[in-house]
């Protein structure tokens, strides 16, 4: 499934130019964004990025100041939100106190006129679909947080919305929970075919879940990726730092051999690089580099052609599947190993304050130009 490597796929929900101002302030600047139909799509970025904005767009709560946005081909301007394929799960799941599970659950489908028959067998289906099929008698207080959010996403896709915005749906539930949910959340969108557009400055979340990620920063988006490109091809240094863990090594290009680049880093050591970009020297770039590939040892490494430099333990954490560390260069640079405890050197305990060398390969890393 990757419908955005098809040049001939339509998209199914498109941003085009979307701006929106409120007052002086742009909180959504020329953003075009396309997502496909199936597609379990995140926007993930710092708090007041934008990402609640966009969704209230597409929901038609808020209309853009200029842009367009279409919803299968169709401009949604001048659509009411009711009258939009679209529904709408909020963090807070605004779920009525005084009606059982049930009554919530039917709550739009009366709206809607449906017969009570058969309203009846689709809230059925519903809390079959959440499992919550024992519980449907129950008042939104005689539930725990898990069953309630269940209830807010069987309600909002009682309608069969074609598709379904979640802004932080899973925000009100503890770490476990959360982490439970994430997996029901991907197996219902599969089963029922949905698009899912949903919102989280959580980028583990985001990367459980999404088939792709947009990155977005102060309105814009910075990067559109699926989660191991965001991870291993991010395209600048916001997205390289943003996402996982990294430690950026600033320098100026010093060679430039077809892909193959030393960068005189202002760390105390050269890098070697390989870039997947054209550099020329004398350019400032940024190497970027994850934690699990930098190796950890108490010698120089032989092979002359990694990166290394010595530094010292500055401190260990242990985090049960891993080993953090950070090694301190003379530059006063902290940097950030981590190793699985499974597959460990065993042969090479460390303690703090030791000294120990760090090294990379040239391919380890990222060459980063903005
Ligand atoms: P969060 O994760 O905190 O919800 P967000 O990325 O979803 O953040 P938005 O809710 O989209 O951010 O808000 C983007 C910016 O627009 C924020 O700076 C916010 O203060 C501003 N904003 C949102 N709605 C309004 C409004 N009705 N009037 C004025 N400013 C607004």
């Amino acid at each position: 499934f990757a419908p955005w490597n098809d040049p001939s796929a339509k998209p199914y929900i498109a941003f085009e130019n979307i701006t929106k101002a409120f007052g002086s302030f742009i909180a959504v600047n020329d953003l075009t964004l396309h997502v496909f139909q199936r597609e379990f799509f995140a926007l993930l970025g710092a708090s007041g990025c934008g990402k609640s904005t966009l969704l209230r767009m597409l929901a038609g709560f808020e209309q853009p100041t200029s842009g367009r946005i279409l919803l299968d081909g169709q401009e949604m301007s001048g659509i009411p939100p009711y009258r939009r394929p679209v529904n709408m799960m909020f963090q807070s799941y605004a779920l009525f106190p005084h009606m059982t599970v049930e009554k919530n659950i039917a709550f739009g489908l009366k709206q809607d006129g449906m017969a009570k028959s058969e309203i009846e067998d689709r809230v059925a289906q519903m809390l079959k679909l959440v499992k919550l099929e024992q519980f449907g008698k129950r008042k939104p207080h005689q539930l725990s947080g898990g069953q309630r959010q269940r209830v807010a996403l069987a309600r909002s896709i009682a309608k069969r919305p074609k598709v379904l915005l979640l802004d932080e749906p899973l925000g009100a539930l503890d770490k476990k929970l959360r982490e439970e949910t994430q997996f029901e959340l991907m197996d219902l969108q599969q089963e029922l075919g949905l698009t899912f557009m949903v919102v989280t400055h959580d980028q583990e979340e985001a990367m459980t879940m999404a088939d792709r990620i947009a990155i977005m920063d102060r309105g814009q988006v910075k990067q559109v990726a699926t989660p191991a490109e965001v991870y291993e091809a991010p395209n600048s240094r916001f997205v390289a730092d943003f996402i996982g863990s990294v430690t950026l090594f600033e320098g100026k290009v010093e060679k430039a051999e077809g892909n193959r680049i030393e960068i005189a880093g202002t760390d105390g050591f050269p890098i070697r690089a390989e870039s997947a970009v054209a550099v020329t020297p004398g350019a400032t770039v940024h190497y970027a580099i994850r934690p699990e590939k930098i190796r950890l040892t108490k010698a120089r490494p032989a092979d002359p052609s990694v990166n290394a430099a010595e530094g010292e333990i500055w401190d260990i954490a242990y985090l049960g599947d891993m080993t953090v560390f950070h090694v301190r260069l003379a530059s006063g640079k902290v940097i950030k190993i981590s190793q699985m405890n499974a597959t460990r050197e065993a042969e090479e305990p460390f303690g703090w304050d030791e000294q120990a060398w760090v090294s990379f390969p040239a391919n380890a890393g990222i060459v980063l130009t903005s």
